[in-house]
C-alpha cells in the first residue's frame, strides 16, 4: 500500500510504498476514508513526543473494515468506523483497573504505538474503533476523532451550568469545533481572537460576540468557562483576566513557554483544569451533534499524495481550520 511515512525525527515526510497490514487477535484493518492531520503530528515528528521511526503518523482515521481478525465479534466488514488516541491501556494499572485507560502510562496510542493512518489502511483493536453515524461523511467525521473530541472533552469536564457564558481562546483547528460544539449545547459563547480578519467567519460559526483579549472579555460580562485551545499561553494568560468568579479554565493547548496566572484569579477562586480526551462518551455525543449538522467542520482536503503541502501548512498555522487527507 501507499502510506505518508516519516524516515526519522525532523525528517520529511514520504508517500511511498509500506506494508499492508494485516489483522491480529481482536484487531480490524481499516481502509481509510479520510485521514486528519492534527497538529500533535508536527510534535511527534519534531521529537518532542517520543515515538519509534520510521513512522507512519495520523491519529483522525475514519473508514471502512475490510479484515477482521480472530476474537473480533462486535465489528464486521463494512462498518463505518474510527478511531481515537488511545487504543488500549496495559490492563493492570491503577487506571486501567478504574476503567480510565486514557490514563495510563503505558497506553498503546494510534499513530505513535501503532502506524497511523496517513496510508490507504491502518490496523486497530477493534475494541478502540467507534461506529460512525451513517448521515456523517468521511471528511467531516475524521476531525471529530481528536479535535471534536478534545474539545467537547473539556467543554464536558468544566461541568457547564445553565446560564453560564463560555469564551474560547484560540479560534483555529481545536477552537472553531470548541465554539461550535458549545453553542450547540445552548450556551452564550464568546471568541477571543486577535486576528482580525477571522471575524466574520468566527460569527458565522455561532459567535455571540467576537472580542480581541481578556480585559474585552470582562467589559463584556466575562466567562464562566474559558476553553483555552490556543498553543500560546500568554494568549490564554490574557483571556483569563476574563474570567468570572468560581469560572474554570480549561487547557487543551500545548505550549512550550511557562503558564502564568493572574493574581486576581485567587480571589475569584477561579480553576485551571487540565484536559485531554476523558472517556469515549464524549466522543460519541461529539459525532452526534456533528451528524446532526450542529457542528462541522472546516477542512481543507487533500490527497495522500498532496500531504507534504498539508503537512508544511498545518505546521506553519496556515490552515483554515484542519487538514483532511483523502485517498488518491
Ligand atoms: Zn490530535
Ligand atoms: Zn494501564
Amino acid at each position: 500500500m501507499k502510506a505518508a511515512v516519516v524516515p526519522q525525527v525532523a525528517g520529511r515526510w514520504q508517500v511511498k510504498e509500506w506494508p499492508t497490514p494485516k489483522a491480529g487477535p481482536n484487531q480490524v484493518v481499516i481502509k481509510i476514508g479520510a485521514s486528519g492531520l492534527c497538529y500533535t503530528d508536527v510534535h511527534i515528528t519534531l521529537g518532542h513526543i517520543p515515538t519509534r521511526f520510521p513512522r507512519v503518523l495520523g491519529h483522525e482515521p475514519v473508514g471502512e473494515i475490510v479484515e477482521v481478525g480472530p476474537g473480533v465479534t462486535s465489528r464486521k466488514i463494512a462498518d463505518r468506523v474510527g478511531v481515537g488516541w488511545v487504543q488500549r491501556g496495559c490492563g493492570r494499572c491503577e487506571w486501567c483497573l478504574r476503567g480510565k485507560k486514557e490514563l495510563c502510562a503505558n497506553a498503546v496510542s494510534t499513530g505513535i504505538g501503532l502506524e497511523g493512518s496517513h496510508a490507504e489502511y491502518m490496523v486497530a483493536y477493534a475494541d478502540a474503533t467507534m461506529l460512525i453515524p451513517d448521515r456523517l461523511s468521511y471528511e467531516q467525521a475524521a476531525p471529530i476523532f481528536c479535535a471534536g473530541y478534545t474539545v467537547w472533552s473539556g467543554f464536558r469536564f468544566a461541568d457547564p451550568k445553565p446560564h453560564e457564558r463560555v469564551a474560547v481562546v484560540g479560534i483555529g483547528g481545536l477552537g472553531h469545533l470548541a465554539l461550535q460544539y458549545a453553542k450547540a449545547a445552548g450556551f452564550e459563547t464568546i471568541a477571543i481572537t486577535r486576528s482580525k480578519d477571522k471575524g466574520e467567519m468566527i460569527r458565522e460559526l455561532g459567535a455571540d460576540a467576537v472580542v480581541e483579549n481578556g480585559e474585552k472579555l470582562l467589559a463584556a460580562g466575562g466567562a464562566d468557562i474559558l476553553l483555552a485551545t490556543s498553543n500560546s499561553w500568554s494568549a490564554t494568560a490574557d483571556a483569563m483576566k476574563g474570567m468570572r468568579p468560581d469560572g474554570r479554565v480549561m487547557l487543551m493547548g500545548v505550549s512550550p513557554e511557562p503558564l502564568n496566572y493572574p493574581l486576581e484569579l485567587m480571589f475569584k477562586r477561579v480553576r485551571l483544569i487540565g484536559s485531554s480526551q476523558n472517556g469515549v462518551e464524549y466522543l460519541y455525543e461529539a459525532l452526534d451533534y456533528a451528524a446532526q449538522g450542529k457542528v462541522k467542520v472546516m477542512a481543507e482536503t487533500y490527497k495522500l499524495d498532496e500531504i507534504e503541502r498539508a503537512y508544511d501548512r498545518v505546521a506553519g498555522g496556515q490552515v483554515r481550520f484542519r487538514a483532511v487527507i483523502t485517498p488518491n
